[in-house]
């Protein structure tokens, strides 16, 4: 090995050091294409779950920051949402319009070799029906459709849980959660964003939606035109309204978009909607209150975890709805302490990671 080769490793252990990740695992089976990396970032909880994502990642390098980004993020949601599981993340490079089913067993095979260290559900480019596939080769999926013996699709859910986060963010705003002729700006009306705008028009709310893909703005509008109003899908962060509800991409909340926000609050359920830290800084600055994304979308998760644990449906439903009470107590903790949310929600999740870590230290038998 040269030394310039010699130097790449050993910035991949710095790179781990830096979120304090634990393993990272590269897979790659040429005859059915996969290329995929696994990140596991903590298990202090518990075995690692996380969602599989298939992109067309323009390089290695960034799947491999997209993996480590969203399996830190596992680890944060499934603490906060109080279920015994840790984080981790795999990411498929490939583009999802060319996938076939040899691509999951080929995945499959290589999860059945970490017998119960990590379980993984759909994810952005993934569907139940590829995770049928899968299943044939291992036990480590979850959320398969319910004829196959899953509990389906987790968006819905997690729509359900954004949902909650907004009502406890209208109560925590003017003391009354009610929707009715509130505004809402949702980008991204694809699995969650679509449920949760249904949601909010059946409850009387306005609602200016947008997408990359106009068809799906159409059949919304649709159903309701005189509540409906389609938008840019690089504009509609611009929109006066009371909460703006991110369900596309991560970083859309950035030093360029902050100051254009005319909003009260922010809520939806892409994951890593802060570009950076200061970013939650700047909200706060400027009095939008944002909602910790890995807490108000942590209802696929709640979903997943409880299929795996042996719960019921009536389990995800009151896990999810205990979202409410979690988001106005994240809101109280940073008003007390004058901190951002993002900050009140992180020093919540560090205090329940230390008091298991603790409880790890009582031997308790093979
Ligand atoms: P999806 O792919 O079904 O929907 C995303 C939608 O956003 C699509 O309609 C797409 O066309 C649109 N879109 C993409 N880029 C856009 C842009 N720049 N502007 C506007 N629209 C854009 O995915 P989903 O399952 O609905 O997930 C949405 C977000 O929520 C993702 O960030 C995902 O990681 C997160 N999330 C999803 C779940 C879940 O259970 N599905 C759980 C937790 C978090």
């Amino acid at each position: 090995m040269d030394s310039l080769q010699h130097q790449s490793i050993q910035d991949l252990f710095d790179l781990m050091d830096e979120d304090g990740h634990e393993q990272i695992i590269f897979c790659r089976h040429p005859s059915s294409g996969l290329k995929a990396i696994i990140a596991i970032h903590d298990t202090t909880l518990g075995p690692a779950l996380g969602g599989c994502r298939m992109q067309d990642y323009a390089t290695t390098e960034e799947a491999l920051q997209d993996v480590l980004k969203l399996s830190k993020g596992m680890t944060y949601k499934s603490a906060i949402a109080d279920v015994d599981f840790g984080g981790g993340k795999m990411v498929v490079i490939g583009d999802p319009k060319e996938k076939r089913p040899e691509l999951f067993r080929a995945i499959g095979r290589f999860l059945a070799g970490f017998k119960g260290r990590f379980y993984t559900g759909t994810d952005m480019g993934t569907d139940p029906e590829d995770f049928v596939h899968a299943r044939r080769e291992s036990q480590a999926f979850v959320g398969l459709p319910k004829c196959y013996g899953g509990s389906g699709d987790t968006s819905l859910p997690t729509a359900h849980g954004v949902y909650q986060g907004i009502r406890a963010t209208l109560k925590y705003l003017y003391g009354d959660d009610s929707l009715e002729g509130r505004t809402f700006a949702i980008q991204g009306v694809g699995k969650v964003g679509g449920k949760l705008a249904n949601l909010l028009l059946q409850e009387g709310a306005t609602c200016y939606i947008a997408d990359i893909e106009a068809n799906r703005c159409l059949e919304i509008q649709e159903r309701d035109p005189q509540r409906v109003t389609i938008c840019n899908w690089d504009e509609i962060h611009k929109v006066a309204c009371d909460i703006f509800a991110p369900c596309a991409i991560g970083g859309v909340l950035n030093y360029l978009t902050i100051p254009e926000l005319r909003c009260r609050a922010v809520v939806g359920s892409a994951n890593n909607q802060l570009s950076r830290e200061e970013d939650g800084f700047e909200l706060q600055r400027r009095e939008i209150w944002y909602a910790p994304d890995y807490l108000v979308n942590a209802g696929g998760l709640i979903q997943a975890a409880t299929e795996l644990e042996g719960g019921t449906e009536e389990t995800v439903i009151a896990k999810t709805k205990s979202i409410y009470e979690g988001l106005l107590e994240i809101y109280r903790v940073s008003a007390q302490e004058n901190i951002p949310t993002c900050q009140a929600a992180d020093q919540l999740v560090d205090r329940r990671l230390n008091k298991v870590a603790d409880l790890h230290r009582i031997y308790s038998g093979r």
